[in-house]
């Protein structure tokens, strides 16, 4: 076996399974975790990693399995990326923290230049930087209220925003992320999703826009709308792409309207759709984007953009947070983004797609408990129901899930109802490995 004394791209691009999943040592320290962390914090799959990089994880035991899930779209450039790491180690021995807003340093401007220049829109903007994507959001709508004075915010069904208090507001699930939780944020609304798969009528985008327009108009008053608030591609609610014209009908609503519209990128951003980010498909301009997740290798750090009027209208000290734009994190950044583009990420993601969707298509023919096949880019996804009807099938999920599991195969489950299977491998993933995940997958599926 080669070894290697770290992590990143330099690990054996194997699968190997020397241990039953999860092994001796990684059981022990999972009943470490259960007795020292709340049952709350939940655990997809307990192997304790010590390294991972390119297309693998490592565990304690010696296991190297296939990742399928980015720490969920969060290791796009994979994990310890060389560039990532280099910036990091020197920044870290240079300074840790001084606090962006008591005195500034150059990497921090330099993340805001870059997201500003990269993101949909050739508007003037201007970008701050926080801790999380809930953070994100919650800084989005707090510009967004101060720069229209309007109270209201629009969500939509299926959406997931966060975990704080108006971020889980905004989130439509109640179970596992609201429940027990309340009372939630108030003036916080929720629309109809144009979901192609679940939307009974004919033209889903038309109709579902239609709605949604309808309700807002009606219920609340175009008026009184601060912001509407969206995923371009619907994340933790499974995946969904909304229907071709529903985001631009949106979108064009609330311009007529002086609504800022956000788009929520946290987890379609930074080319994991097969474009630098999911607007793009259809030439969606947001007011305000969030990113966060793929921005920074898994450091922590989370960008709020937006058109330079609305986020200059902020009083000076309105925005900011003692950790928000580390500079460990920002250098995190320029070494993401720089890897994005020298190694071309934004095709290999699309490249991931042009493999995964035919061969998850191909199980969709031959097993009727596949009811939908769907993503873009290194973002894909089945739906699992109960053949021969739309019934979401839950435990054909996680059955799946676990098998995949055993056999050395991280994949994460989603979905309103609990029944999708999403796939988000790294987009250095080499080739055997994305085959082999899927030849393990089809298995799985097979066997199910
Ligand atoms: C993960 C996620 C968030 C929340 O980000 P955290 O960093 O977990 O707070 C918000 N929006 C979307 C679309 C997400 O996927």
């Amino acid at each position: 076996m080669t070894t290697t004394a770290h992590g990143g791209p330099g690990l054996p691009q194997e699968r190997r399974l020397v241990t039953e999943i999860p092994g001796p040592k990684s059981r022990e320290m999972f009943s470490r975790k259960q007795s020292a962390v709340p049952a709350g914090v939940g655990t997809t799959l307990p192997v304790f990693v010590t390294k991972a990089g390119g297309g693998v994880l490592v565990d304690a035991d010696g296991n190297s399995l296939i990742d399928f899930g980015s720490g969920i779209a969060v290791t796009n450039v994979g994990n310890a990326a060389p560039k990532v790491v280099e910036r990091v180690q020197n920044q870290v021995a240079d300074f840790t923290h001084t606090c962006f807003m008591i005195t500034p340093y150059e990497s921090y401007v330099a993340v805001c230049e870059k997201l500003n220049a990269i993101t949909p829109g050739d508007h003037e903007k201007r970008t701050f930087l926080v801790n999380s994507g809930a953070e994100a959001v919650e800084n989005a709508v707090k510009v967004a209220r101060l720069a229209t004075g309007r109270p209201a915010v629009v969500a939509f069904d299926h959406g997931y925003h966060g975990r704080t208090l108006l971020t889980m507001t905004l989130t439509a699930k109640n179970m596992p992320y609201k429940q027990g939780f309340g009372p939630y944020a108030p003036e916080v609304y929720r629309m109809p999703l144009a979901y192609p798969y679940r939307w009974p009528g004919e033209n889903v985008a038309e109709e579902a826009a239609a709605q949604a327009i309808d309700q807002i108009t009606k219920q609340i008053g175009a008026e009184n709308v601060a912001a509407v608030i969206i995923e371009p591609i619907a994340g933790e609610g499974g995946f969904i792409v909304p229907a071709k014209g529903f985001l631009p009908r949106i979108a064009e609503f609330c311009k007529a309207n002086g609504i800022v519209f956000i788009a929520d990128e946290i987890q379609t951003g930074f080319a994991r759709t097969g474009q630098m980010f999911a607007c793009e498909d259809e030439g969606i301009v947001p007011d305000i984007i969030t990113t966060a997740k793929g921005i920074a290798g898994g450091l922590p750090l989370a960008a709020v953009t937006g058109r330079a009027e609305l986020m200059d209208a902020v009083h000076a000290g309105g925005l900011g947070g003692t950790y928000g734009g580390n500079p460990v994190a920002c250098e995190a950044a320029l070494g993401v983004l720089e890897t994005i583009e020298e190694e071309g990420l934004v095709e290999r993601a699309r490249a991931i797609g042009d493999v995964m969707l035919p061969r998850l298509r191909g199980l969709q023919e031959r097993f009727g408990i596949i009811g939908d096949v769907r993503g873009r880019g290194a973002m894909t996804a089945i739906e699992l129901v109960v053949p021969g009807t739309k019934d979401p099938n839950p435990a054909a999920a996680s059955e799946i899930a676990k098998r995949c599991h055993a056999e050395g195969l991280v994949v994460l489950t989603a979905g309103t109802y609990g029944n999708v299977l999403r796939f988000l491998p790294p987009l250095v993933i080499p080739d055997h490995l994305l085959d082999e995940g899927l030849t393990i997958l089809e298995k799985a599926v097979s066997e199910v």
